[in-house]
C-alpha cells in the first residue's frame, strides 16, 4: 500500500544531485547512468558525491513505462546523468527505441556527452541514433587550449575534441557546446580565449554558451587541483577574456548565450551576425564598468 501511494506522488525518484541544461527545463528527465564516468576535472564538483554507475535496464524501462502512462504527450526527453552518452551503442539504441515506442509524440532526445563517448561510436551508429531522435548533445569542452585542458585534467585535447564533435555533427546530431570563462586564471586567459575560439570555429556548433568558473568549495580547493599556479580573474578581466573570445569567433549560424546565473554580463545573439553588437557591448562595459549594468550581486574584484 505504501509503495502504491509513494509511486503516485513520486512517479520518478532521482538519485540526487540531478543536473540538466537550462534549455531542458520542460523535458522529462530519465537517469540512465548515475554520476560521470570521468569525474576528475579540476573545476567540477557536480558528481563528486557519486560513484559512476550504469542504471539497470529493467529499472530504466519500468520508469519509462510508468511515466508514459502519466505524460503520454511528452515531446522532449533528457537522459541524465553527467555523460549518459557513455552508454554503448546497443544500450543507448534500446533506450531510444523504448522511448519512441512509449512516447508517440516524442520530438527530441538529448544528453550530456564527452568527446570520448562520441568517438567510440561508428558513423553509422551515430547516424542511427540521430535518425531515431537522439538529436542533441550537450558538451562542456571548457577550452580549446591544450595546455589548459591538461592543467584541468580534462582527459581530452584540442584534436580529440574537434574530431569527435565534427563526427557527431556529420551524423546529424546537433551540438550545444560550453566554454568556461576564467578557467585558466590570469596566466592562461589569452591563450584560452584564442584557442577556444579556434576550436569553436572548427566545430561550428548549433549552440554555444559560456559559463564563468565558480568555486563551490573555495578558490584554494580549485587552485590545489589545477596543475599550475592559479590566479583568479577579476570581473573586468573575465569580460576582457570574453571580448578576445568573441572577437576571434568566425561562425556561420550559431545561437550564442552567455546568460547563465554565473555570468556577470548577459550577452545573447546569433554569431557571427551579432558579433559587432556583442563586442560593442563589451567595449561599453570595459570603458565604464560602474555604469555598465553588470549583475551587482556577483561582481568580483571591482
Ligand atoms: S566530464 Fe563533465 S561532469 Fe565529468 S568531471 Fe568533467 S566537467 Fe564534470
Amino acid at each position: 500500500m505504501f509503495h502504491y501511494f509513494y509511486r503516485m506522488f513520486y512517479p520518478l525518484v532521482y538519485d540526487e544531485p540531478l543536473f540538466r541544461p537550462p534549455s531542458e527545463a520542460y523535458s522529462v528527465i530519465f537517469q540512465v547512468t548515475l554520476g560521470c564516468s570521468w569525474n576528475k576535472c579540476a573545476f567540477c564538483e557536480m558528481y563528486t558525491s557519486k560513484k559512476f554507475k550504469v542504471k539497470p535496464e529493467n529499472i530504466v524501462f519500468e520508469e519509462i513505462e510508468r511515466i508514459a502512462k502519466l505524460a503520454p504527450d511528452t515531446r522532449k526527453i533528457f537522459l541524465a546523468d553527467g555523460n549518459a552518452f557513455v552508454l554503448s551503442f546497443p544500450k543507448l539504441n534500446k533506450i531510444v527505441d523504448k522511448l519512441n515506442s512509449n512516447f508517440p509524440k516524442l520530438n527530441r532526445i538529448s544528453a550530456y556527452a564527452l568527446p570520448s563517448d562520441i568517438i567510440k561510436k561508428t558513423d553509422a551508429e551515430l547516424k542511427q541514433l540521430a535518425d531515431s531522435g537522439l538529436k542533441l548533445l550537450y558538451i562542456g569542452i571548457e577550452s580549446g587550449d591544450n595546455e589548459l585542458l591538461n592543467l584541468i585534467n580534462k582527459n581530452e585535447t584540442y584534436r580529440s575534441t574537434i574530431e569527435a564533435l565534427i563526427k557527431a555533427r556529420k551524423a546529424g546530431i546537433k551540438l550545444s557546446v560550453m566554454i568556461l570563462n576564467g578557467l585558466g586564471g590570469q596566466k592562461y586567459s589569452y591563450q584560452h580565449a584564442l584557442n577556444s575560439a579556434k576550436a569553436i570555429n572548427e566545430i561550428q556548433p548549433e549552440y554555444l554558451s559560456t559559463l564563468v568558473l565558480s568555486f563551490p568549495y573555495g578558490q584554494n580547493h580549485y587552485a590545489q587541483k589545477f596543475k599550475a599556479d592559479f590566479a583568479m580573474l577579476d570581473t573586468i578581466s573575465l569580460i576582457e577574456e570574453m571580448g578576445t573570445f568573441i572577437q576571434n569567433l568566425e561562425l556561420e549560424n550559431t545561437v550564442f548565450r552567455s546568460d547563465h546565473a554565473s555570468n556577470y554580463l548577459i550577452l545573447k545573439g546569433i554569431l557571427n551576425r551579432d558579433k559587432e553588437l556583442l563586442l560593442k557591448r563589451i567595449e561599453q562595459v570595459l570603458s565604464n564598468p560602474g555604469q555598465a549594468g553588470l549583475r551587482p550581486e556577483f561582481l568580483r574584484g571591482l
